[in-house]
């Protein structure tokens, strides 16, 4: 079943209005947004979800938000269902970069612009990308870790290869790293994707590097904070938690929290605030029909895509101060709770 925004916000009752299929004469109102989203799952999506809503609130307009569960199929049926509910504009998360581009040509026929929103819809000509500078994620991970650990076997644990930012990150990744690797001073001994970026398999796969290496293993990069949670409790089961360095992306609670326990090295901060208020103005913009100007542009296969790439943050136990709590993402209560 479709996870409209009643269901998708646990059934709060401003959400559960009816929207009727809106008349011409009655396209008047308030600027309609609809918001597609791949997944709920990571902590993140849920900032995401909770933000937009109320940036679209607060700039005056009205957001219907979907998610799909990381199913392909239903993600397009729900923006159909969006596109047919009278939206003015479509931001979307996709689950898989290449399946999405479906969507894009119906709102497009429909008059209906798209906005990629953190992460790149491929050969598709979307009207704006808004996301974090992914290959900079993966740059501040694979420094963060080669700091720590400049000689040693690494362990790759990448994200889902569906999802575009997972290359983007990779490649930023290997940037880094390339120079370690061509002295011979770092061995990737492991270097997997994650099916839909689900902890599980990256415990299953952490688990399979670590037999393979027979535990010789010397630090971890994960592509996100889920991904590292996984791997760390790989690590645990060998006594090897706390011992060897990790890396991730997101600074979910639990992250941060490892990071204060010393089971994870360093997360990439990316201020979600700072990605919903530019996406809620930008689609604002682009409803009324407005030019909206970017500096860079990205190549998605198809077109050069108008985009925003909002600056990451490395987070280690060092700054988490100054940063994360700081901003109000974690507050330090529930950082220290269970330090
Ligand atoms: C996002 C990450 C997130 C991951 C899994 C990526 O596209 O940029 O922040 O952890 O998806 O949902």
């Amino acid at each position: 079943a479709a996870c409209l925004l009643a269901a998708c916000n646990g059934g709060e009752p401003e959400a559960q209005k009816e929207t009727p299929v809106p008349s011409e004469t009655e396209k008047e109102g308030p600027i309609k947004i609809g918001f597609s989203m791949d997944t709920l799952k990571e902590e993140r999506w849920l900032k995401d979800r909770d933000l937009f809503r109320e940036a679209a609130k607060a700039r005056g307009a009205e957001v219907e938000i979907v998610a799909a569960n990381g199913n392909d199929a239903l993600q397009i049926s729900q923006a159909e269902t969006l596109i047919q509910r009278g939206i003015d504009v479509l931001v979307i998360v996709p689950h898989n970069a290449e399946a999405t581009a479906a969507i894009v040509h119906k709102a497009h026929k429909a008059g209906i612009k798209v906005i990629a929103y953190d992460r790149l819809v491929k050969n598709a000509a979307i009207d704006l990308y808004v996301s974090f500078d992914n290959e900079q994620v993966g740059k501040l991970q694979a420094q963060a870790i080669l700091e720590a650990v400049p000689k040693g076997n690494y362990v790759y644990i990448g994200g889902a290869p569906t999802d575009n930012n997972v290359h983007l990150i990779k490649k930023g990744v290997l940037d880094v790293l390339q120079p370690a690797i061509d002295r011979g001073d770092i061995k990737i001994v492991y270097d997997q994707w994650t099916e839909d970026w689900a902890p599980e398999n990256a415990l299953a796969n952490m688990a399979e590097a670590l037999k393979a290496n027979n535990n010789q293993i010397d630090a971890v990069i994960a592509a996100n904070d889920a991904t590292a949670g996984g791997v760390i409790k790989a690590l645990e089961a060998q006594g090897l938690s706390g011992e060897i360095p990790v890396a991730g992306q997101d600074a979910e609670l639990a992250a941060v929290q490892r990071i204060v326990t010393g089971t994870q090295t360093m997360t990439v901060y990316k201020p979600i605030q700072n990605l919903t208020t530019q996406v809620a103005e930008l689609a604002i913009q682009l409803a009324k029909g407005e030019e909206v100007m970017t500096s860079v542009s990205v190549n998605n296969g198809k077109t050069e895509v108008p985009s925003i790439l909002l600056a990451p943050t490395a987070v280690n136990a060092g700054n988490l101060a100054d940063t994360v709590i700081a901003d109000g993402f974690h507050s330090k209560d529930e950082v220290y709770q269970e330090a």
